[in-house]
């Protein structure tokens, strides 16, 4: 797996992006697969995307037509793609039509702002990136965004977790007032998943949405997930 990150921008996605390369190496060393990062974006090529089978957007997304065109033959040859916050950000008014059909025609709507912890509902237990999590649990810490139209109204499109209701209106300064609110999501056309998670450096102080982290991994990268002794 690589991932593409970006040093610049907000504090709370570069804090993410810092915690993720620790989590993603510790369990690459577990789970015994490649685990390479970079911050350089002109690596979304064609060489250098032949050496891995997922790729993993931490905090940023593609900046030229080239880098957007070589991500498309990545996934149309069967690459996998694993998305984090702000790397989904796209508004109808954005160039690249085709991401917004990869996401499952979702565009950003709204968020809550300050980030806050929240109630999220696993609505699948039995998916491969779902079936070690509770029924819900409270997410850490993050700003979420809710999507116009909900992902969920493509037929293609399995959301696996969403905000709970209970957590409406979710915000202060902004916030999301009600609604429906995928934060977990698959298009099954691809070999994708969107995690809405990434806003914080508490991301991974939750073990249930650890082991979520780790199966989605695995699942991406079609690895059967290794028992990790404690000690
Ligand atoms: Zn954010």
């Amino acid at each position: 797996m690589a991932a593409f990150y970006s040093t610049k921008g907000e504090m709370d996605h570069i804090n993410f992006a810092k915690d993720a390369l620790y989590f993603f190496d510790l369990i690459a060393g577990q789970q015994d697969f490649t685990f390479d990062a970079t911050t350089d974006w002109t690596n979304l090529n064609d060489n250098y995307l032949a050496n891995y089978d997922v790729i993993i957007w931490l905090n940023d997304f593609p900046h030229s037509n080239e880098q957007r065109a070589a991500f498309e033959r990545f996934m149309a040859r069967g690459g996998a793609w694993y998305g984090c916050h702000v790397s989904a950000f796209n508004l109808p008014d954005s160039e690249w039509k085709w991401f917004n059909e990869f996401l499952g025609g979702a565009f950003f709507h709204s968020n809550n702002w300050p980030p806050l912890p929240a109630k999220v509902i696993v609505e699948d237990r039995n998916h491969p990136v779902t079936k070690r999590l509770p029924a819900s649990y409270i997410s850490p810490t993050g700003e979420w965004y809710q999507w116009k139209p909900s992902p969920r109204e493509n037929k293609d499109v399995k959301v696996l977790l969403s905000l709970a209701p209970e957590n409406y209106p979710l915000g202060v300064k902004s916030f999301i007032s009600g609604g429906d609110t995928p934060v977990v999501w698959t298009n099954t056309k691809y070999k994708m998943l969107y995690m809405n998670m990434g806003h914080s450096n508490k991301i991974f102080s939750n073990e249930d949405q650890n082991n979520m982290i780790t199966d989605a991994t695995l699942w991406l990268g079609g690895a059967v997930r290794k028992d990790v002794k404690k000690r």
